[in-house]
């Protein structure tokens, strides 16, 4: 944006900002193809015995079950839930319909995840008439378009835009105008803050401040003692100010899928066939988002808690999967050759690199195995990815790993 002549920050105009936010996403795309798990404890994540919860459904949360919670932990919470795999394609292909959306009332937009983003609807308000027009049109054409259930928040700033989103959840719809911005903040936990973590939040409640109110009340003096210099940056926070800008999102740098076994393994055949399950993922999302990768990269992590990274350059950006896996097959091998008989803990295949070619149709239909490659996407869309890969796994007659 061109700066404005003269302007002082504070006579600049007001801007619109809305947060929008799926509820429980992944969790709720589950129960959206699955309408027998709805109004269930359900979680998605990793099954195996060092899996993680990747997302709760409200049902389980009420069993203290959340996010990055150890799979272990959250069953013995909930030994009834529903626990499904993550099917990381479906979420994305359902995270394209809604950015369209949100597209449809500005080309201003900051995605923070598949199911998050900001929006900087200012230019937008002439056309609908006002920020709540547009937060109700944004929740009302996501559920109709996904039949999903999203937050809106609405303020004019990213701060209390945020804020507004997560106070209501889920299906929360609230907009703090300029006139009420002290009375939505300052009864909130001090915690609520941006960049107020665990090891200074005892140091406030310490003396005295639990609150953003008396965050914000507070006499600079006694604050800087805790929060030193960046005491006039949180207490203009607690003011409801936040100056940063909606800046769109730039295309991924680099793509890359990992995974911690569950027991070591030393046998070629099974490093390889979770190496084929990795590139099918990680071509699966380049060609999902149209890009191309010059690099392939794998990371080899060993009994020893010893990891290696080994990366080649490709002459030609490529976003099959046949040439990726033939790349990252032989990093592996060679990592094989100069580690025999060492148990591997972890393995990952990534690309970087990236590039939206101008022709991306026209590579894509050259590339080698396309028509199987467009196959898997539609395989891994309707029945996740582990099944894409025994699919792929019979297909060629051998055991999926
Ligand atoms: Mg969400």
């Amino acid at each position: 944006m061109a700066p404005i002549a003269n302007s002082k920050p504070e006579s600049r105009p007001a801007r619109a900002i809305i947060h929008v936010d799926m509820d429980a996403y992944y969790a709720s795309v589950e129960q959206l193809d699955h309408p027998e798990y709805r109004n269930q404890p359900l979680i998605v994540g990793g099954t195996g015995a060092r899996g993680v919860v990747a997302a709760a459904s409200y049902e389980v949360r009420k069993f203290g079950v959340y996010s990055a919670m150890p799979m272990s932990r959250a069953r013995r919470l909930c030994p009834q839930a529903i626990v499904m795999p993550v099917r990381m394609s479906r979420y994305r292909e359902i995270s394209i319909r809604v950015f369209d959306i949100f597209r449809q009332v500005t080309p201003q937009l900051e995605g923070l995840s598949l199911d998050e983003a900001f929006l900087d609807v200012t230019a937008s308000l002439a056309l609908f008439g006002s920020i709540e027009t547009i937060g109700a049109f944004l929740r009302a054409e996501i559920l109709a378009h996904t039949g999903l259930h999203a937050s809106v928040g609405m303020a004019h700033n990213k701060f209390l835009a945020k804020l507004a989103s997560d106070i209501a959840k889920p299906r929360g719809f609230v907009h703090v105008p300029h006139d009420g911005v002290q009375a939505f903040l300052d009864p909130m936990p001090v915690k609520r803050i941006w960049g107020i973590g665990k090891r200074t939040l005892p140091k406030l409640h310490q003396i005295g401040i639990l609150t953003i109110g008396q965050l914000r009340k507070a006499e600079p003096v006694a604050l800087v003692q805790v929060l030193g210099k960046r005491c006039g940056h949180f207490q203009a926070l607690a003011r409801g100010e936040d100056e940063r800008e909606v800046t769109a999102g730039r295309p991924d740098k680099s793509l890359s899928r990992e995974v911690t076994f569950e027991q070591n393994i030393s046998a070629v055949a099974e490093l390889l066939a979770e190496l084929q399950r990795q590139t099918e993922s990680v071509a699966g999302r380049l060609r999902a988002q149209s890009l191309l990768a010059g690099t392939v990269q794998i990371k080899v992590r060993d009994s020893r808690f010893r990891t290696a990274s080994r990366s080649r350059s490709l002459a030609t950006p490529t976003c099959s999967t046949a040439v990726i896996f033939r790349q990252a097959s032989a990093l592996l091998q060679a990592w094989l050759a100069e580690n025999r008989q060492t148990p591997v803990r972890l393995l990952g295949v990534g690309v970087a690199g990236l590039e939206a070619p101008d022709r991306y149709g026209e590579v894509l239909e050259t590339a080698q195995q396309t028509a199987l490659d467009k196959t898997m996407d539609k395989i891994k869309r309707r029945y996740g990815d582990d099944k894409a890969v025994r699919a792929l796994a019979l297909k060629r007659g051998k055991k999926a790993g």
